[in-house]
């Protein structure tokens, strides 16, 4: 339907259970739209969203929750509104004692659940590398101030902010990895009010909420796969598209290939490292209650992040210094397609060689390396796993939500560009908006709006094309002979 058109009882069909299609379909069947299905090619909620099982970005054990955002002060007014939306989140589900709809280890007397919580406030510590904060820092800290939060910022290098991060109890997380003692230096700043979400169960409580409001799922290899979304084609329901799926006919991967100009699949490298229980020096020290999501050299956009040790000693470390690409043929256009489980008989769980010597380490590596340089403590475990995960990046970072121009009643709602997931309980407030045809007069419906790419300028890589050093396949891979550190 064209936006003109949205009304309750429109047919409102949503490719995808992520976290996009997932905060839409909530926020569609709250704003009384009645006839709301998600349709996706995983059965994402028969695992509970489990990252072993299910291939895609949302799909995770841990996302950062974090407001920092340099000069970008709409996103982080946005993901302020989305914290106190966790909050209630996290009381609700603490207090809820249904147990239908809910997978089993989101119900109230599931077992080895740990705590009973989506989102986690550890805090998050932002360090540079260097003897000063970057400008994106000095930005943050500046629209935080405007914002009237600078106070639940802590810089390192502040005497004030030490006392005042001491007297509220976060004094231990300023330098968890003892930067000053080691290395003469550490310039960061702890953000109090950040920290990270489970990322699995926050898609199931987010499904439970949305089929209680009244959405219907089809999660099924065949009846929620989508291959083609065309116009109906006769005039009484012109602006009706036809999606057929993969129980009715061919497959292709290239639902829209008009997007291929604004948005492209790329990796990113993620390693786990296992701390044991035995070890209980190390268990309590990598607890989110005395450590911090870290971020590295962030600032410049191409840093490391890691996280707490979750329940089961697992220790998530991301790099996103290199993005990566795989180009295959999709209707005769070259474009980036992911290597997961659900789109090609290829799936690639190793990362790049550069990318595992940049997140453990190296002598002779030029890019400084994360664990041999901050968690050294964990480096005789090894890794325990690695994985590619893929995002779709847009030309600028930002999300592109928006009716695709030319194709009456199909919209886009994608570009997550590695920073989506924080958004999950708020983003189908703002997704509605533009759907119903208010996105003119939003910040965010102007921020996504569907936008021309200049083709002479770089657009976040995707220029580079199948030419550019990112091609996966321009790579040697890691295998586990490589995880010893
Ligand atoms: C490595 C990595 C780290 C990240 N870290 C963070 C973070 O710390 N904090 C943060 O806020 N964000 C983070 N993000 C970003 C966040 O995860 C994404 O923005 C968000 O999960 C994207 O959600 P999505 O719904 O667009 O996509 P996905 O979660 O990938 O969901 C898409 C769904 O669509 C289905 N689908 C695809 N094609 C079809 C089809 N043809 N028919 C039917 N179904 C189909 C898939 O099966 C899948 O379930 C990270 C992303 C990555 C990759």
């Amino acid at each position: 339907m064209a936006s003109s058109k949205l009304h309750p009882d429109s047919a409102i069909l949503i490719i995808g259970a992520g976290v996009f299609g997932l905060s839409t379909a909530l926020w569609l069947a709250r704003g009384g739209y009645k006839n709301v299905t998600v349709v996706d090619m995983q059965d994402t909620a028969a695992s509970g969203y489990n990252p072993d099982t299910v291939d895609s970005a949302s799909a995770d054990i841990n996302k950062i929750i974090r407001f920092s955002y340099g000069a970008e002060i709409d996103y982080q007014r946005l993901a302020m509104q989305a914290a106190a939306e966790w909050e209630d989140w996290n009381n609700q589900f603490a207090a809820t004692t249904d147990a239908s709809g809910l997978p089993a280890d989101l119900r109230p007397d599931g077992a080895g659940l740990g705590e009973r919580k989506l989102w986690r406030n550890c805090g998050m510590l932002r360090m540079s590398d260097g003897y000063q904060l970057s400008e994106v820092e000095l930005r943050t800290l500046e629209n935080m101030e405007k914002e009237g939060i600078r106070e639940f910022q802590f810089r390192t290098d502040d005497p004030i902010d030490i006392d005042r991060a001491e007297k509220r109890q976060w004094g231990h997380k300023m330098d968890p990895c003892h930067r000053q003692e080691r290395f003469g230096v550490h310039k960061a700043v702890l953000d109090s009010t950040a920290g990270f979400v489970v990322a699995y169960k926050s898609c199931s409580w987010a499904k439970y909420l949305a089929e209680k409001a009244g959405v219907k799922f089809i999660l099924d290899p065949l009846r929620g796969k989508v291959i083609d979304i065309s116009r109906s084609g006769d005039a009484v329901h012109e602006e009706t598209p036809l999606v057929k799926t993969a129980d009715g006919g061919g497959w292709t991967p290239s639902l829209l290939p008009e997007v291929s100009q604004l948005l492209e699949t790329t990796a990113g490298s993620v390693v786990t490292i296992r701390v044991p229980q035995e070890r209980q020096d190390l268990w309590e020290r990598y607890s989110a209650s005395n450590f911090p999501v870290i971020t590295w050299r962030m600032d410049e956009g191409n840093g490391i992040y890691s996280f707490p040790r979750d329940e089961e000693g697992i220790v998530k470390i991301g790099y996103r210094k290199t993005k990566w690409t795989n180009y295959d043929d999709v209707n005769g256009l070259r474009i980036s397609v992911p290597k997961t489980a659900h789109v090609t008989e290829k799936k690639e769980t190793r990362i790049p060689i550069t990318a595992l010597e940049g997140i453990k380490g190296k002598l002779t590596h030029s890019w400084p390396e994360y664990i041999m340089t901050n968690l050294p403590d964990l480096a005789e475990f090894g890794l325990h796993s690695t994985k590619l995960c893929w995002y779709t990046d847009s030309i600028d970072n930002s999300f592109l939500v928006d009716y695709v121009p030319g194709r009456p009643g199909v919209a886009v709602c994608s570009g997550g560009s590695g920073h989506g997931f924080k958004f999950l309980p708020i983003l189908g407030r703002e997704v509605v908006k533009i759907l119903e045809g208010q996105g003119e007069s939003t910040p965010y419906g102007k921020l996504w709006g569907w936008r021309g790419a200049d083709m002479t300028k770089g657009r976040n890589g995707l220029e580079e094309g199948e030419d550019g050093p990112r091609v996966l396949a321009k790579h040697r891979m890691a295998s586990p002979q490589d995880w010893k550190i």
